[in-house]
């Protein structure tokens, strides 16, 4: 098993990779479960992990998250030169239409990806987009507010159900009950809310709903009361 209470067991990982291995790709938090690991099982795992394979690391969660042990990016990325974080501005900034993200790494590593880089990418309108959008303090700290309480308000009200969910520091969360994953997706999608199946990931006794707006959660959970 390389999950462990829903979250990467990392030190699993290493019965997975050998000298072939180029990439590992670790998503923290992971989606759909929205588990994550913290800043020391990532350390440990990339002490272990030989500087030839390329660690990425993807952060697109990464403002969402307030645990105290979640990872120091810069800290990482200071120690290990074989490390790539990877951020959206599709999240918590709300852009994913601008199909825009990042990577964080040493010069190095961002010189080798420079070269192999296409000359066209990035269009100039989505970098003034983005430029201001990571400058809005005051709109990312609205975000984290908003999912916050929604992520509280979503979980107390999905166990009244008793409905099993999978503690989340992203803006969505998972659960799980006597439902098909498929099924309570159309019944919701006929009521106007699109939520996840996420059989895919091999749950297919799971739903992922995204965290809204207050509203949005409320009307979320009395169409699930209606329907289970
Ligand atoms: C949404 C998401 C991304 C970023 O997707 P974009 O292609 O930038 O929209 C990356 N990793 C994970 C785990 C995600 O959920």
């Amino acid at each position: 098993m390389k999950q462990k209470n829903w979250k990467f067991n990392l030190e699993a990982f290493h019965n997975y990779f050998n000298e072939e291995t180029a990439v590992i790709f670790i998503a923290n938090p992971n989606n759909p479960t929205g588990t994550y690991n913290t800043h020391k099982e990532i350390e440990d795992f990339l002490l272990n992990v030989p500087s030839n394979i390329l660690v990425v690391l993807d952060c697109a969660y990464y403002e969402y998250v307030q645990e105290n042990d979640y990872v120091d990016v810069h800290q990482l990325l200071n120690k290990y030169e074989n490390l790539i974080v990877t951020k959206s501005f599709s999240k918590i900034q709300g852009l994913a239409a601008i199909r825009l993200g990042y990577g964080l790494a040493n010069a190095s590593l961002i010189e080798s990806l420079n070269r192999i880089r296409q000359p066209f990418n990035i269009n100039s309108f989505a970098q003034k987009l983005a430029i201001n959008a990571i400058d809005d303090k005051e709109h990312i700290q609205k975000s984290i507010d908003v999912n916050q309480e929604g992520l509280k308000y979503l979980s107390e009200e999905l166990s009244k159900l008793n409905l099993t969910t999978i503690p989340s520091v992203g803006n969505f969360i998972s659960f799980n009950g006597q439902f098909n994953g498929k099924e309570l997706f159309e019944a919701l999608l006929r009521k106007g809310i699109i939520v996840r199946q996420i059989d895919l990931y091999d749950m297919p006794d799971f739903i992922r709903v995204t965290v809204g707006t207050m509203e949005q959660n409320q009307i979320f959970i009395s169409a699930l009361k209606e329907l289970l």
